[in-house]
This record gives structure tokens, sequence and C-alpha cells, in this order.
């Protein structure tokens, strides 16, 4: 019997979606604690490429349950495309997808206002996906939140839903935006309502029922610790915990329940949006770390499409992700990338103001004035696809990853050198 996390240690992206479906092999309940559609996980089958944003990955594992905990804010149309286009895949849902009760939706002036703010910033863009998530959690903290249970009593539903949407009109016009109709958003939610209602679920006492009865549980999270509303580089950051304590709060598990925290982290670094990145790398070699886009892994957002910014591996945040996450089991992704590259800047400190650190500054001004201390490793040319044990991989690369162990003070975890399922290498001890 186990309760095991899965966080990203960087600004997400770091492949979390594969180690995810990896480790739900054996578990009988994935969760999904925090975040929305912002999220986007990909998970390769065989030849089929599956792109998940808010139900949990390890829908893809025959036998396991699907649970959309209290954490997670829900778009309800975006949920039922997602739900069926699960289906049109061969994928059924049915009896095995859970949505807490407690669960805040999205609702459609949510996503206009995300966009009027943002534009409305001017200089100070976040770079947010658009898709309301920040006005979501915003609302919820507002006491002004539409949650699951409402979608129970549709009289009810569409009663609070008109109420609401009428009042989200009002605010979208303070910023000078055009009012919603509110009849035909009132229609495509009644339909969505209908669709989702069967899957709002009691998950509090679901997961502890399976907790008590001794179930493997796996809990899932999305973004990364630096796009973590309290430990990320705010305010470019995402509105909700990403890191270990999100995973209690978004759940109702309690903390002593978590027994170990597995921390994914790509063997080089990469952020979509604005803010501060000390490894970024110049142009020329971020778009050799980025891929030319005609793989399905290469470095564009899965759910906004946009390049992603990429950086040399950051030991500075890596030892903040471990300590701030409590992470056990270390998880390096996407090292087959780095294949063919002559030698490999490792950022082990940052220089600030003249002098050396290695703590990650709470104002984002100290942090872009920050300048990486990089220690040079040598390269690796051969392609590691096709290894599957640790002692097969050429000296720099096992090089390369013993050295990122080593300053995380990690002894148990693996490396992944491809999208599939079956390529990982676990690191000995
Ligand atoms: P997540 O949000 O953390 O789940 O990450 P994404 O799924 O958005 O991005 C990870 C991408 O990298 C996906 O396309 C994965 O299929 C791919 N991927 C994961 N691990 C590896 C790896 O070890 N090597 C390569 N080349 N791709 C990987």
């Amino acid at each position: 019997m186990s309760v095991s996390a899965i966080v990203g240690m960087q600004w997400g992206d770091e492949g979390k979606g594969k180690i995810v479906d990896a480790l739900s092999e054996s578990v009988d309940l994935v969760v999904r604690c925090q975040g929305g559609a912002n999220a986007g996980h990909t998970v390769v089958l065989g030849k089929t490429v599956f792109k998940l944003h808010v139900v949990p990955s390890g829908i893809l594992r025959e036998g396991v349950r699907s649970v959309v905990g209290n954490g997670v804010v829900f778009d309800p149309a975006r949920l039922v495309a997602e739900i069926e286009g699960l289906e049109a895949m061969g994928i059924g849902v049915e009896g095995r997808l859970y949505l807490s009760d407690r669960a805040h939706m999205v609702l459609p002036y949510h996503q206009v206002l995300d966009g009027l703010q943002e534009s409305s910033r001017g200089t100070r863009k976040i770079g947010t996906t658009g898709r309301g998530i920040g006005p979501a959690y915003a609302d919820k903290a507002a006491r002004l939140g539409l949650r699951a249970h409402d979608l129970l009593d549709e009289e009810r539903f569409l009663k609070k839903l008109r109420e609401l949407l009428s009042y989200g009109n009002r605010r979208i016009e303070v910023f000078g935006g055009e009012a919603l109709d509110v009849a035909a958003h009132v229609e495509k939610l009644r339909r969505a309502r209908g669709r989702l209602a069967p899957f709002v679920a009691d998950t509090v006492s679901l997961l502890h029922e399976a907790y008590g009865a001794g179930k493997d549980i796996l809990l899932e999270g999305a973004q990364g610790t630096q796009l973590d509303i309290d430990f990320g580089t705010y305010p470019f950051v995402t509105s909700s915990n990403t890191t270990g304590g999100g995973f209690c709060t978004g759940s109702g598990l309690p903390p002593s329940a978590v027994d170990r925290v597995h921390g994914v982290f790509k063997a080089f670094t990469t952020r979509v949006g604005e803010g501060p990145f000390v490894t970024e790398a110049s142009e020329e070699e971020s778009a050799r770390l980025r891929g030319t886009g005609d793989q399905q892994w290469d470095e564009y957002g899965t759910t906004t499409g946009r390049p992603r910014r990429c950086g040399w591996c950051d030991l500075v945040l890596g030892r903040y992700a471990a300590r701030v996450n409590g992470v056990t089991n270390l998880h390096i992704t996407k090292l087959d990338v780095l294949s063919g590259l002559a030698t490999l800047p490792l950022c082990t400190g940052y220089e600030l103001d003249g002098r050396e650190s290695h703590a990650v500054p709470a104002d984002i001004d100290a942090l872009s004035r920050a300048k990486p201390l990089y220690e040079t490793l040598p390269g690796w040319s051969e392609p590691l696809a096709e290894i599957r044990a640790f002692d097969e991989l050429p000296a720099a690369a096992r090089g390369y990853v013993r050295r990122i162990f080593e300053e995380m003070k990690m002894s148990s975890g693996t490396v992944s050198v491809g999208p599939r399922r079956d390529q990982i290498v676990p690191v000995p001890r």
C-alpha cells in the first residue's frame, strides 16, 4: 500500500505524463490535485499520442480509476470534449472517472477576463495560457465559484449560472470587453451538465476508503515548482500550489499519507511565457534544444503550441525543488535530446550582485540579475533511445546523470531516453 506523488521540478513540461504512465502500471487510483486545462500531458502508446488536460493520465491504463480532485478547476465544455476525445480513441471512462464534488468550474467569463486582464497588463504580461484558470481560482478565493456538486441539480445550476454570467458580463464591461450572450452560454453549459453529472462524486470519501483498504494511489502533479503560486517566480506563475502541499489540499488526503514523492526533472530547462530564466541559452543553442518541431516531443507547448524557451540544466532550481517538495525519487527525462552536444554546461550556483548564491531569490528582479555559475561536463555523441541499462549509457551520460543526482542528494530514480513507455532506465544506487 502506498501513496505516491509526482511533481514537476522546473517550469512544467518536464515529461510528467510519461512518468505518471510508467508508475501507474500497478496503482489503483490516479488523482489530479490542482491546475486545470492549462496543463497538457502527453502520453505516447505505440503510434497513438494522447494529450490530456484535466483527465488524469492514469485513464490510459485499464483497471486504473482516475480522480479529478477538489483542487482542480475544470471547464465543463472542455472536459466533455476531452472525455469524448478519449472515448473516440477507444478509452472508456464510464465507472472509472470521478470528478470531485468540490472542484470549481471555469466559466466562460473567466476565459474572457483572462485575456482582458492580460492585455491590460501592458509590459507586465504574465504569459497565461488564456484558459481562464487564474480568474477561476481568484473567484474560488473570493467565494464566487460554482462547484461540481452544483451540476447535480439542473434547475439550481442554471439559476446560479445565469446570475454569475450576468455578473461576469459586468466585470467584462469594466475592462471594455464585449458582453457574453448569456442565453447561448446557459444552453451550452446545460448540455455539458447532463454529460458530466454522472461523474460527480464525493472523492474525499472515495480516496479515504481506498487508502484505508490499502490501495495504491498516485497523485499526479501539473505544471512545475517554478510555476507554484507561493514558491515559483511570482508573478509569472500559475494560480495554484503545484508543489507538495497542493497534493493534500487538492485531494483531501493528509500529509501523513504521502510516503513517496517522485520529482520529474528534464535534463535541460525550458519555460513557456514570460519571466526570468537564469540558464536561458543563446537563440542558436535554444533552437538546438527545442528541436525543429517535426517530432511531437519537440519543445512546443502541448496546450498553446508556443515555442518553449530553452536553456541549460539549473541545479539551483533543482535543489530548491527537491527541498520544497521533499522529493524521494528523481526522474531525469529527455536525456536523449542531449546526444551530439560536445559539452554540457551545468549550473551549480548563481552570481548575484557580485556574490555567489545557492538560493532562489523571491524578488524576480534579483533573479533576473543572477548570472549562472557553470561547471562544464563532457557530452556524448551516441543516440540513447535503445538503451535500457544504466551501465550501457556512454560514460559521459552516466557522469552527467550522477552529477545531478549527487547535487540533489538523491539515490533512487530513473533516466528517460525517449517518449515511449519502455524508454526508461533505472539508476542504480
Ligand atoms: P508534462 O506536462 O510534464 O507531462 O510534459 P509534456 O507531456 O508536455 O512534455 C513532455 C514531452 O516530452 C512529451 O511530448 C513527451 O512524449 C516527451 N518525452 C517525455 N520523456 C521523454 C524523453 O525521455 N525523451 C524524449 N525525447 N521525449 C520525452
